[in-house]
């Protein structure tokens, strides 16, 4: 045992970065033999032509480190993506960084363009990554919450969370856990203070494809003004179903990215060499009715979870996009909300998390968070348990 003057202890931000309860509630649901719809793991089938480009990579020898921004035709493959889908002209030699996920593009960018004591503006409800990559590059979030039900954006409240500290802001669109798109007016008055303020503007639009009831996706960095100071982070894990093959990318102006490569160089080396051959095959091939579809058959999972969540008694926030929907959970038992996302896989075998995941302490005690990225059959089995409730 260390004795009490010993040097071996946890990092001072070791305390603060808590297991992320969605992980928890998996192994819970595991436990129980639960449904998860805890996890946004999207277990539905990855495009064939993807993965079959990813085998036919690794047989032909496409196993070894790639350039540290990753290899050429995928770099390619996103520019033209990038210019067709969200308007942004990006240099596939000079602006684009193919990353371990969205999740890889977020630590390096905050390690090359942030420094310890920054502040960052994120939106509350917020993705806990996103807190806790802040956290771990000592660099201190600032929740600024959106309005209930629909998560307006409320102006005065951003503005007043500016401080001369304030470095940047994250915006998550379509987001995870509220599923709110940010319509083009709340965009422009982030823009306005981005530039008046001179902030950096990391955005995460890793549920761009995920859009219900015909709503548009809008890339900030399209908006006059933003193109030097958007960090445009997204990835393939959603779009495609690969959460695992850690496929992600972002696009920066050249000033940034070298040093954003550098760090992502330090941390992953490089994004897994054949599945980025997979990821240009699904980009270069897949038509244009796969991305329809997607928002289509999305749109019918998010009905069925919510009319079933409805009935239950537990209203839903309807989400505009991405595939998770936040419930109110007041007719669950238990003081808080990791007490009602426990009675609840007890009760009915649906695993959910506990909204306060996604809130400053203090709220969203009242909320649980339900992915339906999820096969016909899970979601049919939970749809039904929920109802019976
Ligand atoms: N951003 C958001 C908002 C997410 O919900 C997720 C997945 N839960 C990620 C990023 C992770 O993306 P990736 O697999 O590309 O790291």
């Amino acid at each position: 045992m260390p004795t009490a003057s010993s040097q071996l202890r946890l990092s001072n931000i070791s305390p603060l970065i808590i297991q992320s309860e969605i992980r928890a509630m998996s192994v819970e649901c595991d436990r129980v033999g639960g449904i998860n719809l805890a996890q946004g793991i999207c277990d539905t089938d990855l495009p064939s032509s993807v993965a079959d480009a990813a085998i036919k990579a690794i047989q032909q020898g496409y196993n070894i480190y790639t350039r540290l921004d990753g290899i050429q035709v995928l770099r390619q493959a996103i520019a033209a993506k990038l210019n067709q889908y969200n308007g942004i002209s990006a240099d596939p030699d000079s602006e684009i960084l193919v990353t371990a996920g969205a999740t890889g593009a977020l630590y390096a960018a905050g390690l090359a363009l942030l420094n310890p004591g920054d502040e960052v503006i994120v939106f509350e409800p917020f993705y806990g990554y996103h807190l806790n990559t802040l956290l771990s590059l000592r660099v201190q979030p600032v929740a600024v919450p959106l309005t209930a039900p629909d998560w307006q954006l409320d102006l005065d409240r951003l503005r007043d969370a500016i401080t001369p500290r304030t470095r940047a802001v994250i915006v998550n669109t379509p987001s995870n856990p509220s599923g709110k798109i940010f319509i083009l007016e709340e965009l422009q008055a982030i823009a306005d203070l981005a530039i008046q303020h001179d902030l950096f503007v990391f955005t995460d639009e890793i549920y761009e494809y995920f859009l219900f009831d015909g709503a548009r996706h809008i890339s900030l960095a399209t908006l006059p003004g933003m193109a030097e100071r958007t960090i445009t982070i997204s990835g393939l894990s959603k779009t495609f179903s690969i959460t695992g093959w850690r496929i992600g990318y972002l696009a920066a102006s050249r000033q940034w990215i070298p040093s954003i490569g550098y760090f992502h160089d330090l941390t992953y080396v490089c994004s897994p060499a054949p599945l980025q051959h997979g990821a240009v095959a699904g980009l270069v091939e897949l038509p244009q009715s796969f991305y329809d579809e997607l928002s289509t058959e999305y749109q019918q999972k998010r009905d069925q979870l919510c009319s079933a969540l409805t009935d239950a008694g537990l209203t839903p926030s309807i989400p505009a996009g991405a595939y998770y929907v936040l419930a109110d959970a007041s007719r669950i038992e238990g003081e808080t909300a990791h007490k009602k996302a426990r009675n609840l896989l007890a009760a009915s075998g649906v695993a959910a998390v506990a909204g306060s995941a996604f809130f400053t302490p203090g709220r969203g005690e009242n909320m649980l968070r339900f992915c339906f990225g999820k096969k016909p059959d899970a979601l049919d089995r939970a749809c039904a348990a929920i109802r019976s409730l």
